[in-house]
């Protein structure tokens, strides 16, 4: 291609020629000299368009040459993951670009309808929680949408939007250069600086471009972080969910109703990593609210004798307002960094108190209880999410506590305590089947007290009642957990004592025997006594019937042989 120095010699050197041609010949003379000027005003357009090349071609280089840098910061922007990484490497390289020491970036988030602060650089910003700019800023907003760079101030070095900038915490910094990035009209993000020469940056053509380029950049990390976070919202809430039906599996599946309150309070910690939890439930008779069964109290023994009934769970006087509250008004009361350094603020052990939360157990729109949580592991506090999970799991545990209430009503005798005759019988069905497949004896005592009705003639019929109770709990007190004792009617009682053959049998009624005659009842001022007999399966009898028939005929035999002993059914 020819250079614009040789066209130009070129030229000189052909307008001299035909200057200084001496030819006489006219036609051939005027011949020459019209293509020569052809010929030179050919050359002077084609000199022109040269030049012209020459200029787009440098044009067309140093685009190719900002378009080089763009490609190469873009591709900096789309080395990393984050989208914070993003908007600190787009703040970055333009506060390169325009010389600015400081930067403010907010981003758009579509589904608030509202920008939010970021990231800012080299500055304070005065309310920083605050730093919002919403759909209704105005002009601001106009501008910020159709993605073209614009000053703080106008024309006349006025502020523009004094109110907005007060509001987002930007009116007392150096910001004078607006940033938007948006794409197809909708906003992406904001970028503002104070660069060093605002006239020259405001034409510059790189500060577009890489801004049109990052904002497609940006919005895809948006939208990537986005649809990650809603994704592991998904996740919990499916595991939460997963938790909630295993448990409430369980708890449907435990009919003692200690053994169901243990369970709930302990999954209740393991699942908010709680270090302590009391569950408390109404007392029908009295109206209070009683700590039934505790887990992690700092006295191991004290916990037992709760968990067992033997001692009430006690705690300080503030607790006991939360959990009568928590119960009055049927919610969540959750009190982080408890001040435990009030004595009276300490747990009723003296353990310290960091963080607590009182969940309502609420059945049919009625509160029956509260679950106590305290100490949420590392020093943690219980959060929104805590309280959720504990009342989607209080709600389950509540039915199932109502329902173990309501059976424990229906198979247990009011008076003793004791379970009813129909439960009875009904146990040793099943033990029938137990003992039948593992090959195993079993026992059926039946009880009954020696002249009783001289005790009710004697002292009336409710030390009568008395008399039943303080017999009930002397059985309770010999037997084992896995035996089973009932009130069969009036002042007959019966045992049911799985794996026990004749001669166990008849040691355990023995040892219950010698307790009663010896235990003087304060109301009568005297000991009472009782008559026993034994059968075995399934040596006495093949089905209930049968066995309490031959149990009954024993007993039958004990009163005859003068009361006060055990007799073993002898066939
Ligand atoms: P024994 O068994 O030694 O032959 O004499 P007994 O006096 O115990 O005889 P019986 O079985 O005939 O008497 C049972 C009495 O128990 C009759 C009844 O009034 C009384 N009784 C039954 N149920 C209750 C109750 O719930 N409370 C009280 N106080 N008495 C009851
Ligand atoms: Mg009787
Ligand atoms: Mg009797």
């Amino acid at each position: 291609m020819a250079t614009k120095e040789t066209t130009q010699e070129l030229l000189e050197e052909m307008a001299a020629e035909a200057e200084g041609d001496g030819d006489l010949d006219l036609v051939g003379h005027f011949a020459a000299h019209a293509d020569k000027h052809e010929m030179v005003r050919a050359l002077h357009l084609a000199h022109g368009r040269i030049s012209t090349m020459n200029d787009q071609i440098s044009s067309l280089e140093s685009e190719l040459f900002q378009t080089n840098e763009i490609i190469s910061v873009v591709k900096a922007l789309e080395r990393v993951d984050t989208l914070s990484e993003k908007v600190e490497i787009f703040t970055a390289i333009m506060r390169e670009r325009l010389e600015s020491e400081v930067s403010v970036f907010f981003l758009y988030w579509p589904n608030e309808s509202q920008f939010l602060l970021e990231e800012v650089f080299g500055t304070i910003l005065q309310s920083q929680d605050q730093c919002v700019i919403r759909q209704s800023s105005g002009l601001f907003w106009e501008l910020t949408c159709q993605g073209e760079p614009f000053a703080r101030r106008d024309p006349h070095g006025l502020t523009r939007f004094g109110r907005l900038l007060e509001c987002i915490g930007l009116e007392d910094t150096a910001i004078e250069l607006f940033v938007p990035l948006a794409i197809g009209g909708l906003p992406v993000g904001l970028a503002a600086f104070a660069p060093r020469d605002l006239r020259a940056s405001m034409k510059d053509d790189y500060i577009r471009r890489y801004a049109a380029q990052a904002s497609a950049s940006i919005k895809t990390a948006m939208l990537y972080e986005t649809n990650q976070k809603a994704k592991q919202d998904l996740d919990r809430t499916l595991s939460n969910l997963k938790m909630l039906y295993n448990i409430g599996k369980v708890m449907g599946q435990i009919s003692d109703l200690k053994a169901l309150l243990q369970f709930i309070v302990q999954e209740a910690c393991n699942t908010t990593t709680a270090e302590r939890g009391v569950l408390f439930l109404r007392d029908d008779e009295t109206g209070r609210l009683v700590g039934r069964v505790a887990k992690g109290l700092s006295d191991a023994t004290r916990e037992r004798e709760v968990n067992d009934g033997a001692a009430e769970y006690r705690t300080h006087r503030l607790c006991n307002l939360d959990v009568e509250r928590c119960y009055q008004t049927k919610s969540t009361i959750t009190l982080n960094h408890v001040d435990d350094t009030d004595e009276a603020i300490r747990g009723g052990d003296g353990a310290v108190l960091r963080s607590v939360m009182y969940t309502p157990l609420i059945v049919n729109d009625e509160c029956i209880g509260v679950i106590k949580l305290s100490n949420k592991g590392a020093k943690g506090v219980f959060t929104a999410e805590d309280e959720q999970q504990i009342s989607a799991m209080a709600s389950q545990a509540a039915v199932a506590i109502n329902r173990s209430q309501l059976y424990n009503l229906a198979i247990k005798d009011e008076l003793t305590g004791l379970y009813v005759r129909r439960y009875f019988t009904h146990w040793i069905q099943e033990e029938i089947k137990r003992a039948d497949r593992y090959d195993t004896p079993f026992a059926v005592i039946m009880i009954d007290i020696d002249h009783f009705k001289s005790i009710n003639d004697t002292f009336g019929h409710q030390v009568g009642d008395i008399a039943l109770v303080r017999l009930a709990e002397m059985i309770h007190e010999t037997i084992r957990d896995s035996d089973v004792a009932s009130r069969f009617g009036g002042e007959e009682f019966s045992l049911l004592l799985p794996e026990a053959d004749g001669e166990n049998a008849v040691l355990v009624a023995e040892r219950l025997r010698k307790r009663v005659e010896s235990t003087v009842i304060p109301e009568m001022e005297r000991a009472m006594t009782i008559s026993m007999g034994v059968a075995c399966y399934p040596k006495h009898g093949k089905d209930e019937t049968g066995l309490i028939k031959s149990a009954d005929m024993a007993l039958y035999q004990a009163k005859g042989n003068g009361r006060n002993q055990v007799i073993l059914w002898d066939l």
